[in-house]
């Protein structure tokens, strides 16, 4: 893999200058993810840059530097780290990150140090083969905090294809349980993702992401690439529009003209009534 120069990495003030011309648009929301955005030095100063301008910025990570960086991370604005944390199990964690077991240890501190410094936390727990008897402990876990909790199905994209054979497992097989210890469920808009809510009113949000047509016809989502890249779809390679050049130079009508083509480009990659559909809506 080529590493991309430093130069044309979108910089914490190129993130700063897009957001201000995508909020002209109604984009307010930004979810900073990866790979890992944390292994970026300067992930806080890319917060900090959305965040002066008055935009809602959460980060998917997998917690391993969290603990050290939740200062940093608070001070500049993050509302929430959605971390993934598969088991706690540290045999089966370590089995499905490849890692040791200080890997989980610190994944749990970085966990509790993000909340002391007031930054909302939400698990990402994929159920697998490996890990479908930890539902109940990840739930009471989640219930525990105080955090929610996403439930999510393991998608082809990104899993080695032996890996995905392996360890997929249905997540609505873990329905039952969330309708037995919630008191209510409902269907949030944002991608029609079912949400059950729990006594405490910990909230377990369940995500398939793989052949269903409820979350694509309710997605909004735009992505965009470290080398300033619109992505319409994760599942879509070869439709973006590249707006690295308009953002370096600061030009703002390129940007926008950008946004817009990447807006029309956008389409419900799983269709009702497509070939590739497999699930129905919780
Ligand atoms: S359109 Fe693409 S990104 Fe959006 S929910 Fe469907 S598969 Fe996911």
């Amino acid at each position: 893999m080529t590493a991309i120069p430093r130069d044309e990495l979108l910089s914490p003030d190129d993130y700063g200058f897009l957001s201000l011309v995508a909020k002209k648009f109604g984009i307010v929301n930004y979810k900073l993810t990866g790979g890992e955005p944390l292994v970026r030095k300067d992930a806080h100063e890319i917060v900090r840059a959305l965040n002066e301008n008055g935009l809602h910025v959460t980060m998917s990570t997998n917690g391993y530097f969290l603990k050290e960086k939740s200062k940093d991370l608070s001070e500049a604005g993050l509302e929430r780290a959605n971390v993934s944390l598969h088991s706690l199990n540290l045999g089966t964690f370590s089995y499905l990150t490849g890692t040791n077991g200080k890997y989980l240890e610190k994944v749990i501190e970085g966990i509790n140090e993000a909340l002391s410094y007031g930054i909302d936390i939400k698990l990402n727990f994929i159920l697998m083969n490996s890990n479908k008897n930890e539902l109940k402990s990840i739930v009471d876990f989640a219930s525990s905090k105080g955090v929610n909790l996403n439930l999510i199905e393991l998608i082809p994209l990104g899993t080695p294809k032996n890996v995905y054979e392996r360890e997929h497992f249905q997540v609505k097989s873990g329905f039952e349980y969330l309708e037995k210890v919630s008191v209510k469920k409902y269907i949030r808009e944002f991608q029609n993702r079912p949400v059950y809510v729990l006594p405490n009113g910990v909230e377990v949000t369940v995500i398939i992401g793989y052949g269903n047509p409820y979350l694509c016809s309710k997605c909004s989502r735009l992505r965009l690439t470290p080398e300033g890249r619109i992505k319409t779809c994760i599942f879509v390679e070869d439709k973006y529009v590249d707006i690295l050049k308009e953002i370096k130079n600061r030009d703002e009508d390129g940007v926008a003209e950008g946004l817009r083509k990447a807006v029309l480009l956008r389409e419900p990659y799983f269709k009702f009534g497509g070939e590739k559909n497999v699930h129905q809506n919780g």
